[in-house]
């Protein structure tokens, strides 16, 4: 039996997890810390106290050393199912059984897929949703990005360093980015993009060869070893729904933003699951806040 039980190691997870074991509570941290958004994406340059920027897999392994050192325990398991029992929820993940008191998940977000034919069938085969982890195997070769916001925006002016030639098909007119990776951009003289995309399939024999898509309703198509999908995210909020709990209608769990409880009693929430910002830095907030109340919870308990 934990005091809390943190359902995400991303940057919502770890700090409600540090700031839960250094409040004196039995802390246990579930989730995979290299398969948050937060180790995937490549050199955060916002986050507070790292002028020279920092990667997000050494952000991660900062963090859960900081909740380890007060004395929380991490294990790399995935969740699959919650069962509220009274005061005390069951925990059950994919090798074994956890019983907590409190609860905080910090879910975050995972990739959009693009939903074309094709797609599915060439995961590891030469598609892949992050530029950060498989990017280097695309060194001096020729890609294809699909998007349209800062993720785009980054993945173009990443591979642009490490391809031949980078293909950005935008679905919109028009990349919707910060100004400062728009200006960096101007200076990359391998990558073409083309807006107005509808890609429609991604095709090859063992591993992928080229990208079929419409621009209006004029077919085209563009040869290349790798495609990036970067198609931005949706919230990882399966164990909330099963849980019954209160959703906002775009589909995040609804919590009080002042103290991140959600709707049922001794369940907090924080980070990108919840909607808002979607931001290393808020998802930092919003677990802290969460740890604290349900500290309070269960020191009322
Ligand atoms: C490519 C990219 C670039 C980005 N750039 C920036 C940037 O420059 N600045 C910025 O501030 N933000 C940036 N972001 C956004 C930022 O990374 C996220 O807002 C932040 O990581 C959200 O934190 P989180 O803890 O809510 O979720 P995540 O970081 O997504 O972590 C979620 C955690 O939950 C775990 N999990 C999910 N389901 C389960 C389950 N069933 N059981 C157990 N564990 C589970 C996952 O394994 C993971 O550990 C970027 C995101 C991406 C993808």
């Amino acid at each position: 039996m934990h005091d809390v039980v943190v359902v995400g190691a991303g940057p919502a997870g770890l700090t409600a997890g540090m700031y839960c074991a250094r409040g004196g509570k039995s802390t246990l941290i579930l989730g995979n810390l290299y398969g948050s958004q937060q180790s995937m994406g490549g050199l955060y340059e916002n986050y507070p106290g790292f002028p020279e920027g920092i990667q997000g897999i050494e952000l991660s392994e900062r963090m859960l050393a900081q909740a380890q050192k007060y004395g929380a325990e991490y294990k790399q398991e995935m969740v699959e199912k919650v069962v509220h029992l009274g005061d005390v929820f069951r925990i059950k993940t994919e090798s074994w059984e956890y019983q907590a008191r409190a609860l905080i998940l910090a879910t975050g977000a995972s990739h959009r897929k693009l939903g074309v034919p094709g797609e599915d069938r060439y995961i590891t085969r030469g598609l892949s949703y992050c530029v950060y982890c498989d990017g280097a195997l695309f060194r001096g070769r020729t890609t294809a990005i699909v998007g349209h916001g800062n993720g785009a925006a980054r993945a173009a002016l990443y591979l642009s360093g490490i391809c031949n030639k980078v293909h950005l098909l935008c679905p919109k007119d028009r990349l919707v980015a910060e100004a400062v990776y728009l200006d960096r951009l101007k200076g990359t003289s391998n990558l073409s993009s083309t807006f107005g995309v509808e890609v429609t399939e991604i095709t090859g024999d063992d591993f992928v060869g080229g990208v079929e898509y419409r621009v209006g309703s004029t077919p085209r198509s563009v040869k290349v070893d790798g495609v990036f999908v970067e198609m931005g995210v949706a919230p990882s909020v399966g164990l909330a729904l099963d849980l019954g709990l209160e959703m906002t209608p775009g589909g995040f769990v609804r919590v009080n933003r002042l103290n991140q409880e959600t709707s049922m009693a001794g369940i907090f929430a924080a980070g990108d699951a919840t909607g808002g910002r979607m931001q290393v830095a808020t998802a930092v907030g919003a677990g802290s806040s969460a740890a604290i109340s349900a500290m309070q919870y269960l020191d009322r308990k």
